[in-house]
């Protein structure tokens, strides 16, 4: 029996009991944060108004601007003598943001971690090695803190240095790695170059991949390279960091823990929900957390909720792989494309690699796109590569209706990037 077995095999009837009761406690929270008690008297609100999950819709969303706006404590729900830690998001998109926690918070999260972890089939024995950065970035301590309740030995080798870090996985016995899917990648490069095979020489077994949007095709071809499972895992700085939805043992969508958080998928543009299982902006509302409650936040992101039950037991719905954030959309010709569809394409092609970058530009009022992708091994056999670029534009072409230019290269020509990897470069000059 694990510590959360009770929560994980509710029935949606009881799970949705348990997501009133917490609603109903995060909204009297809410009443003591400075930023709440103002939106809710503007909209003429009170808690007392909620009387169903349903009536959640009447509260207002609340956005990343809120966030900064109100920079750094203006959301806070508890005394700030009561907050142990504060986490600043990495702020790809903008000023940073801040997010508070009480040691309740930071207990819950680490349980959170632990049953993401649990649920890939990681005990007590194994070796977690994390590759994330420590500090303000949330992959760091959030798995740091999960990875120790759950009881394993625990490496927190942080980022950077891979040749360090691949030594861990020898010396150490490494079983489970955290990492991002670009460094994945890069892993695998270096310890090619080191002559180590990662299915002879290391016991990794277990990957765990987020924090950035990927496909499924990028995911087997990790698995491939690295001789492992590789688990999807979603979270934010907002929602606390890692552990806020991850993939069973079925690999099939993420289940989001809803005795944590509400989930809800709007339309981005009209914001009123979509169909059941439909894609749109997935908006969350803490339900479990005491310094800085969050009522219906717009994440950007985009996803839909899997339709069905998962096979595993488990009745916490499931989140398919996220297409990106509103934000990463790009406009061509007045085509709308996710860079996560050109990754699809090109992870079907066993001569590519994983390392791409689209490259956007303009000449007069025509929109280019150009697509430089790594090849697995060195050819120069150049008949082969002149029929294997056109097959893979016009694959690209039938996927986003344009015609790009396609540039194979080296393995390990592409820059190398530190942290979260910069798929789309736009350097469209804006025309008069
Ligand atoms: P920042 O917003 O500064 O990048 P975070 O570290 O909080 O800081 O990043 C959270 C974002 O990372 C999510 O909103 C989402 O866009 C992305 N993300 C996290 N996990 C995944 C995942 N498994 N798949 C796709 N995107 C992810
Ligand atoms: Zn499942």
């Amino acid at each position: 029996m694990y510590l959360h077995e009770e929560m994980e095999t509710l029935t949606r009837t009881e799970i949705e009991a348990l997501q009133f009761e917490r609603l109903l406690r995060t909204l009297r929270r809410c009443m003591k944060s400075p930023f709440y008690q103002k939106r809710f008297a503007e909209h003429h609100l009170s808690p007392s108004d909620i009387h169903s999950l349903d009536d959640l819709r009447k509260i207002p969303f609340t956005t990343k601007q809120d966030l900064r706006d109100n920079y750094p404590f203006g959301l806070a729900a508890v005394p700030m003598g009561e907050v142990v830690r504060l986490h600043s998001s990495s702020g790809t998109t903008g000023t940073p943001t801040v997010i508070l926690h009480t040691q309740k918070d930071l207990d819950e999260w680490a349980n959170a971690v632990a049953r993401c972890l649990y649920m890939v089939g990681l005990r007590r024995g194994d070796v977690f090695q994390n590759s994330s950065g420590y500090g303000m970035f949330t992959g760091g301590l959030g798995f740091q803190y999960g990875a120790e309740r759950l009881g394993m030995l625990t490496v927190p080798a942080a980022a950077g240095n891979t040749k360090r870090q691949i030594k861990f996985i020898t010396d150490f016995g490494t079983t489970a790695l955290h990492a991002i899917p670009s460094y994945a990648s890069r892993l695998h490069e270096v310890m090619e170059e080191m002559g180590i095979d990662p299915m002879r020489d290391t016991k990794l077994r277990t990957l765990i991949i987020g924090a950035e949007p990927h496909s499924e095709e990028q995911r087997r071809k990790i698995e491939k390279m690295l001789g492992v499972k590789a688990y999807n895992s979603f979270g934010m700085s907002e929602m606390c960091g890692p552990g806020v939805a991850f993939e069973c043992q079925e690999q099939n969508g993420m289940h989001i823990w809803e005795d944590y958080y509400i989930v809800e998928i709007v339309d981005p543009v009209t914001l009123a929900p979509v169909p059941e299982g439909e894609v749109g902006e997935l908006v969350l509302t803490t339900i479990n957390r005491e310094a800085m409650p969050l009522l219906r936040y717009r994440t950007r992101d985009l996803t839909r909720i899997l339709p069905g039950d998962c096979p595993c037991g488990r009745h916490h719905k499931r989140l398919d792989r996220m297409k990106g954030r509103s934000d990463d959309m790009m406009i061509l010709k007045g085509v709308n494309i996710f860079p996560i569809q050109i990754e699809t394409v090109l992870m079907q092609f066993e001569e590519l690699g994983t390392e791409y970058l689209i490259t956007l530009t303009n000449e007069e009022a025509n929109d280019l796109m150009t697509v430089e992708v790594e090849l697995k091994d060195f050819s120069d056999d150049y008949p082969r590569l002149q029929a294997l670029t056109r097959e893979i534009t016009r694959q690209l072409k039938d996927e986003i209706l344009l015609t790009p230019m396609v540039k194979l290269l080296p393995k390990g020509t592409l820059p190398k990037q530190e942290g979260k990897a910069v798929r789309v470069r736009d350097l469209r000059k804006t025309l008069i």
